[in-house]
């Protein structure tokens, strides 16, 4: 509607000035030369108009010729940069794929396109890593470490060829200097997390890691590679504040408390966590080494009492006895254990040797919760995935106990 009248009112707006034009009074003439131009005012009005408008044509015409070379080049640089960035793309997808050579070749094409850019020389690298080429890639990370924005790249790609290497000090280095191109990054401290492992530094560790289990396990670790009794005894409390539950934890606290004269503390800790959650440790840990098997099938009574009929404080009564030859003891404990559940062969195992039989084979104490891996040993970090504080008992459940 607003068009129509729009263009109605452009219309009369043109048909008063061309009746204004034409109804104009007037001659025009001109001398030039030996010519001489004659002719009416609206007529000549009109000449001059048409002269004008030819003008200004001239002048954009010329002022575009002008400026042609650059719009040329303009117009070839944007081709230029659009073919670069194809080749970034085409080049970052052959990397997440996997394809050296296809990455290879888009990196080619991008610095033709862009030049020695950052991003370039982080797809020259990669390119390089996935094909096997181990040299040229490392000179192309140091390269990228000397690029402002993209030197944390650089860095990480060092430290992931070190480790593949196995030069373990090279790797530290690219660890921290990664974390200074990029401090606080989870993937930097994972890394240094897991060198930190891989070296057995585990009060290194224990300062990187942050799930509860983990930094359980390894506080432990690093109780048991401590310089002095104090430092362990520091770490296993460490320990079982991150996992209150951890039988590993407590039983190391039991361990160092002990080893710092406080015998006390150390037994009151074990009865605490038998009561919560009976555990072969805390049985190992509550036996005094010095002690006959007579002596120690008495002081286990003393831990079974805190949780009467669990299985495990039947086990513990069973395997004491059994050591210290009452046969009937033994026995009857052994079958209370059968007769509560016990299945990992434990029980079955004293019944076998009480009958002078083959020992029946007994399900390994711990089991990776991460990849399943059964072992007779407890670990601080899985042997076979790797995983920190994924160790965990193949039978009996957690004690929790506060401090
Ligand atoms: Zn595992």
């Amino acid at each position: 509607m607003w068009k129509a009248l729009k263009f109605c009112i452009v219309a009369a707006v043109i048909l008063v000035f061309a009746w204004w034009v034409a109804s104009l009074p007037g001659v025009f003439s001109a001398d030039i030369g030996s010519y001489r131009i004659d002719s009416s005012a609206p007529v000549a009005l009109l000449l001059l108009l048409l002269l004008v408008a030819i003008l200004v044509m001239l002048v954009r015409v010329l002022g575009g010729l002008r400026r042609a070379p650059g719009r040329v080049a303009g117009w070839r640089g944007a081709r230029r940069q659009r073919a670069g960035e194809v080749a970034l793309q085409r080049g970052l997808v052959a990397v997440a794929a996997g394809d050296g050579s296809g990455a290879r070749a888009a990196a080619v094409k991008a610095r033709a396109a862009l030049g020695d850019t950052g991003f370039v020389q982080w797809l020259q690298a990669e390119a390089a890593r996935l094909s096997g080429q181990a040299e040229p890639a490392r000179l192309a990370y140091e390269k990228l470490t000397r690029s402002a924005e993209m030197k944390f790249l650089g860095h990480q790609g060092l430290l992931r060829e070190s480790l593949k290497a196995g030069r373990l000090e090279e790797a530290a280095q690219q660890a921290a200097a990664a974390e200074a191109a990029y401090p606080g990054g989870s993937w930097t401290r994972e890394q240094r997390l897991a060198l930190a492992v891989r070296e057995q530094n585990y009060s290194a560790a224990l300062r990187l890691s942050q799930s509860p289990q983990a930094r359980a396990a390894l506080a432990v670790a690093a109780s048991e590679q401590a310089q002095t009794p104090k430092l362990a005894l520091d770490f296993a409390k460490q320990a079982v504040k991150a996992d209150p539950g951890s039988p590993v934890a407590l039983a190391r606290l039991a361990v160092t408390l002990r080893a710092m004269g406080k015998e006390r503390a150390a037994r009151k800790t074990l009865q605490k966590g038998w009561q919560a959650a009976p555990h072969r440790l805390l049985a190992a840990a509550w036996l005094e080494p010095g002690a006959t098997a007579l002596e120690q099938a008495q002081d286990a009574a003393r831990l079974a009492a805190a949780n009467p009929g669990h299985v495990e404080s039947e086990l513990f009564l069973g395997q004491t006895a059994l050591a210290a030859q009452l046969t009937g003891e033994a026995k009857r404990h052994a079958e209370a254990a059968l007769k509560a559940g016990n299945e990992d062969g434990r029980a079955a195992a004293i019944l076998a040797a009480l009958e002078n039989r083959p020992a029946p084979p007994v399900r390994p104490a711990w089991r990776c919760t991460s990849c399943q891996t059964q072992s007779e040993s407890w670990y601080c970090a899985c042997p076979s995935c790797g995983q920190i504080g994924s160790f965990m008992d193949n039978a009996s459940g957690k004690a929790v106990i506060k401090l």
